[in-house]
């Protein structure tokens, strides 16, 4: 074994020898279906004020750490409580992970739960923070199995409990008392995060029940509404809370661009907003043109994307490939997603150019 091979054994954790990065495809050259993105720009002259407003942004100082005007900004334009704070994060991501890292426990191992498949950073930031990940099915129609929620929730105590609403990859938004029931479960030990990354396309949010429940997190991000590159996720909850999952975030982690950038597409949210409502005009009408086709099954969506069954999802990923258009083959996460693909909604130039690539390779 060469030197350097043996530093790796000896320094870096054999579990995370053992797995496989985060998976990103090479989407260039391809129409790109694969990562829930929004596919509209700003409008240029927004592009153009928003350029002059980068002029101004100091990049010899780290950020201002307190994020007061952004964070106002987010609050104000984004449905947050009055009387609630936001913690910032550098993606959802980052947030998933400080939460992760804030509930770690020094004398036993914690557990995270949530339903399975699910947005499989839950699992992965439970793994690097040293806890336990306990993953509960979903049943055959993609809803959560709620004995098996609360038997599961009252066999191992999670610390955290993360529910995706809606659910990626499946799309479905789990039912309201589902949700409900499992905060009451985890009552006194645990928390409840509602991970709401999609709420642009479901419009059903939790947000306004935080006064109701202290163990509840609410968590966004601004990436599906049409800021993927900015990097920017937020979450909400007790102000007890915030203060201790701050303690955790890495100092600075929000830098003077994103903010920026922010700051100013918040100004413009109607903008965000709109290209939300044609996302979702779209989505009925792809799902639509997806049903009619033969031998496809289309799962209810609430997100930016839809779940659907082929009878033969790697042909039908392979074949979408070669005509240039990248979707995200979800058939091996989980059994109940045998032979299932995730197609993010486009425009609808580029869901035709898509419905035209998939006829032709059901048919070839
Ligand atoms: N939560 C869910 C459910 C997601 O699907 C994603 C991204 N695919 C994220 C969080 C992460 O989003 P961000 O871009 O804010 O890191």
């Amino acid at each position: 074994m060469s030197s350097i091979d043996t530093l790796v054994n000896t320094t870096i954790r054999s579990d995370v020898r053992a797995i496989h990065g985060y998976h990103v495809a090479d989407a260039s050259g391809y129409i790109k279906l694969d990562a829930m993105e929004n596919p509209y720009h700003l409008p240029h002259h927004l592009r153009e004020e928003l350029a002059q407003r980068l002029v101004e942004v100091t990049l010899n100082r780290y950020p201002v750490a307190s994020y007061a005007t952004i964070k106002q900004s987010v609050c104000a334009k984004l449905g947050v409580p009055a009387g609630y704070d936001v913690m910032l994060g550098n993606g959802s991501d980052e947030l998933i992970s400080i939460l992760c890292m804030g509930c770690a426990l020094q004398d036993r191992r914690a557990v995270v739960l949530a339903p399975t498949p699910s947005f499989v950073m839950y699992q992965r930031s439970a793994q690097f923070a040293g806890m336990d990940y306990v993953g509960v099915p979903l049943k055959a129609d993609l809803t959560l199995d709620m004995p098996a929620m609360l038997a599961a929730i009252e066999e191992h105590k999670p610390s955290l409990v993360f529910l995706s609403y809606p659910n990626n990859p499946t799309g479905n938004l789990f039912a309201e008392e589902d949700i409900v029931a499992i905060i009451k479960a985890l009552d006194g030990f645990g928390l409840a995060v509602v991970d709401e990354a999609y709420e642009p396309f479901a419009q059903q949010t939790f947000m306004h029940r935080l006064p109701e429940f202290e163990n509840l997190v609410v968590m966004r991000t601004v990436s599906k509404l049409g800021l993927a590159g900015i990097r920017l996720g937020y979450m909400s909850a007790a102000p007890q809370l915030l203060a201790e999952f701050d303690k955790v975030r890495p100092p600075y982690n929000i830098n003077v661009l994103t903010q920026a950038a922010a700051e100013f597409a918040l100004d413009h949210v109607e903008v965000l907003n709109q290209q939300a409502t044609a996302l979702r005009a779209a989505r009925a009408d792809l799902a639509a043109a997806l049903a009619a086709m033969p031998g496809v099954s289309v799962f209810p969506s609430a997100a930016n994307f839809i779940l659907i069954r082929v009878p033969n999802s790697d042909d039908a990923y392979a074949k979408l490939l070669s005509r240039k258009v990248l979707i995200k083959n979800v058939s091996k996460m989980h059994s109940v997603l045998t032979n299932c693909l995730r197609i993010t909604v486009s425009t609808p130039e580029e869901n035709s150019a898509f419905l035209d690539a998939f006829a032709a390779s059901l048919a070839s």
